[in-house]
């Protein structure tokens, strides 16, 4: 159970908490604790040393690297992470501030200036404020208080995340007790950055070409990419970062964007299936054969194989139904698959169905898989008595499921009411915001 919901990164994240407090420990003690001065300084020192390792591990886990986010349960998990311990880091960084100012208000008011705003000269004070400014900056919007923020600019202000990294450093380590600890954290997380938007976009990505354009449905194809260089190697359900260079698309030239894999390990071609979501995946619908994508990957942890002999049940719907297309087509090179799956394609009504008919040739040859087609129109949402009939054992199956949210929704309410357990549902976002 412990293995389900921890990963061996976690140790990592919590050992960059634990380490600092530990350090920073014996001189905590000398605060005088029993004062109320002393109790908000001790307080706004410990939230201070805690929210920065914070702020580092949030920038730590933007790195990105393909292999190195499984030990977080895939990179979807690990955005996760870092949006919480980012947002964590910045509150109690506020509360340092506010924490330090307050430890002296007993004092009266100008003390606690003092506090915030000293001379100039005591210039560590100062990057503590540049630092505050700059993550002001890059996580205010991030809050939705202006409304929802396009990703390209949402991502481009990120970029303040870097100098706020720096500043912050520029105001502990002058004023720490162990400083040789912000120097490492600090390393890591300028490190992973510079990783992330310098480097890998030279050195962490696969060079390939389109080779052909699948229209599946009206805004919905298929596109396979050859290699040009080395090929990316891969498993089924992780995705990719894909950067189009086709200069006559009307967007999202240069722009990276995450798709799920839908071609198989063993296929020739590595393929991506879009759905005309937005502009960029809009205009991908038109991407021309021949055309140059830089792709980054592969990511993602989907199918958590880590608890082999156990039967799957897939549930799939829309553009969700990608990651099962991938499994499925894997299953059908294997001439006994370890895993046996049965997939439930969740879609609206027959028009709206893709890969169907590749879906039902793969259930025929391979034993080991299973395919229900649910159409929402003539069934109505899908009950337990409809899983029941066509999957009788489905409480004691992993279970994987990826669509639109009300039909993830619908169907891990429906599960847990019918008594499976909430670690054994599996399910992937299509967003990251
Ligand atoms: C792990 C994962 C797997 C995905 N797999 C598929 C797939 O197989 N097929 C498919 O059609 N779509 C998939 N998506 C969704 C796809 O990435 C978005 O539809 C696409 O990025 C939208 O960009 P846009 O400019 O067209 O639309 P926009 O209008 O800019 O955005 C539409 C939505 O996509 C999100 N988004 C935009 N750009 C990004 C980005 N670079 N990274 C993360 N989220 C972004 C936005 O937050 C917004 O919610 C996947 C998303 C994720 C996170």
């Amino acid at each position: 159970m412990i293995k389900r919901w921890f990963k061996p990164g976690d140790l990592l994240l919590i050992a960059m908490v634990v380490v600092p407090v530990l350090l920073i420990f014996p001189s905590l003690m000398q605060e005088n604790w029993q004062q109320p001065s002393g109790f908000f300084r001790g307080l706004a020192r410990l939230a201070g040393v805690i929210g920065l390792s914070l702020m580092l591990q949030a920038a730590m886990m933007s790195i990105r690297l393909p292999h190195l986010d499984r030990l977080f349960g895939g990179l979807p998990r690990l955005w996760t992470q870092h949006r919480l311990v980012g947002f964590l880091g910045f509150m109690l960084v506020l509360f340092h501030a506010w924490g330090l100012s307050f430890s002296v208000i007993t004092r009266g008011l100008e003390p606690a200036m003092m506090v915030l705003f000293p001379p100039l000269s005591y210039w560590p004070v100062w990057m503590g404020w540049l630092a505050l400014a700059f993550m002001v900056s890059f996580l205010g919007p991030t809050f939705r208080f202006f409304g929802r923020l396009d990703y390209q600019k949402w991502k481009r202000l990120h970029i303040l995340s870097a100098p706020a990294t720096l500043a912050a450093l520029a105001h502990t380590i002058p004023l720490a007790t162990n400083p040789w600890i912000w120097w490492l954290l600090g390393a890591l997380a300028i490190g992973a950055i510079v990783w992330r938007k310098v480097l890998s976009p030279s050195l962490g990505r696969f060079e390939y070409e389109v080779v052909d354009v699948n229209t599946l449905l009206r805004g919905v194809v298929e596109i396979s990419l050859k290699p040009r260089g080395k090929a990316m190697q891969y498993e089924a359900g992780q995705f990719i970062y894909l950067t189009p260079f086709d200069e006559s698309l009307s967007n999202g030239v240069g722009e990276e964007h995450p798709y799920t894999i839908s071609s198989a390990p063993g296929d020739e071609y590595l393929k991506v299936s879009i759905k005309d979501l937005g502009d960029a995946s809009h205009a991908i619908q038109t991407i021309k054969n021949g055309s140059r994508v830089q792709v980054e990957g592969a990511y993602g942890d989907f199918y958590e194989r880590h608890y082999p002999q156990k039967k799957q049940l897939w549930f799939g719907g829309g553009i969700g139904i990608t990651p099962f297309v991938s499994g499925a087509r894997d299953m059908a090179y294997k001439e006994q698959a370890a895993d046996p799956a049965h997939l439930f394609y969740l879609a609206n009504d027959d028009y709206r169905t893709y890969f169907l008919d590749e879906l039902k040739e793969i259930a025929e040859k391979q034993p080991a898989f299973d395919l229900t087609l649910h159409l929402f129109r003539e069934q109505g949402p899908i009950t337990v008595a409809f899983l029941q009939e066509h999957c009788p054992d489905y409480r004691d199956r992993e279970i994987y499921m990826c669509g639109p949210p009300p039909m993830v929704n619908h169907l891990k309410a429906l599960l847990i009411r019918a008594g499976v357990p909430a670690s054994a549902i599996h399910f992937e976002v299509f967003d990251f915001l």
